[in-house]
């Protein structure tokens, strides 16, 4: 089992505590394993099934990060997977509507739904999984982790606005399209079931409105995907402003980027703030 020590990766962790003794321990440790599961969650236990989709697509993931040409390995095994309840999930995350979710290194992925369901969120949450991610563990004067998470992707989480997260899931599932695409020649689905994975979108008004976005700077199907593929790698590197200034971005673009929530109507203010015509999807 590789450690997190022995790969170049995109998770930036720092790691405080008031004692230095503890503060270094801490910081070791998480190089080593990586963060701990906030959560503390009960998995269940994952079928072969399950295991082998998710194989197959850090796999995939493996493979578009390498087609990015870029060198970094973005989790070393399947423990940072946590297979949950819905039960688990809204009793330790709390979340009255659980849905899956990734968190500081771990994704959390419900049972309880069709296997092209569960295949589609778990490559978005893989689709997080690679992008650039700066979280602050403290260890409190009584023993407690306490968990900040700073950039997520795009997403800047260090106010309460989460400013670019619209942006950012955007974004991610456009990612995830792309790793669902590549895994069509997959035999771990159905026919019908494949058909329900590649036809069925997240966050698809977030997502056409960035298409949007890239389609305005070119027309040439060639340089779309180069713009895409910018997109990614700078997703992947966490280089938000500099994607910013080598798409030419103005100031009112990158405002509307800014304030874009992940509610659906976000979608719209930002549109209406930019005086497009309505997008149909
Ligand atoms: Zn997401």
């Amino acid at each position: 089992m590789k450690k997190f020590s022995e790969q170049k990766s995109n998770l930036e962790v720092v790691a405080k505590a008031t004692d230095p003794k503890a503060s270094r321990r801490l910081k070791t440790e998480c190089k080593r394993n990586g963060p701990p599961d906030e959560y503390g969650v009960v998995d269940l236990k994952k079928t072969n099934w399950e295991k082998q989709i998710i194989r197959r697509g850090i796999k995939i993931f493996q493979r578009i990060i390498k087609d990015l040409g870029m060198d970094i390995k973005f989790c070393p095994n399947l423990k940072y997977f946590h297979i949950i309840s819905k039960k688990e999930m809204r009793r330790k995350l709390q979340e009255k509507n659980p849905t899956n979710g990734y968190f500081n290194c771990h994704a959390y992925l419900l049972r309880d739904h069709s296997p092209w369901y569960f295949v589609h969120g778990l490559f978005h949450e893989l689709a997080h999984f690679v992008s650039y991610y700066k979280l602050q563990i403290t260890l409190g004067d009584n023993g407690q982790l306490q968990y900040r998470r700073l950039i997520n992707g795009f997403a800047d989480n260090q106010n309460p606005r989460l400013d670019f997260n619209g942006f950012d899931e955007a974004v991610t599932e456009m990612l995830a399209i792309k790793a669902r695409q590549l895994f069509a020649s997959s035999k771990l689905l159905s026919a019908n079931q494949k058909k329900a994975l590649l036809t069925n979108i997240g966050y698809h008004l977030h997502v056409a409105f960035v298409e949007e976005l890239l389609m305005q700077k070119t027309n040439n199907q060639e340089e779309l995907m180069a713009l895409k593929n910018k997109v990614f790698k700078a997703y992947i590197l966490g280089q938000r402003e500099q994607l910013f200034k080598k798409l030419r971005l103005d100031a009112n673009t990158i405002a509307a980027l800014k304030k874009m929530t992940t509610a659906k109507t976000a979608t719209h203010r930002a549109i209406a703030f930019l005086g497009w015509p309505v997008i149909i999807v």
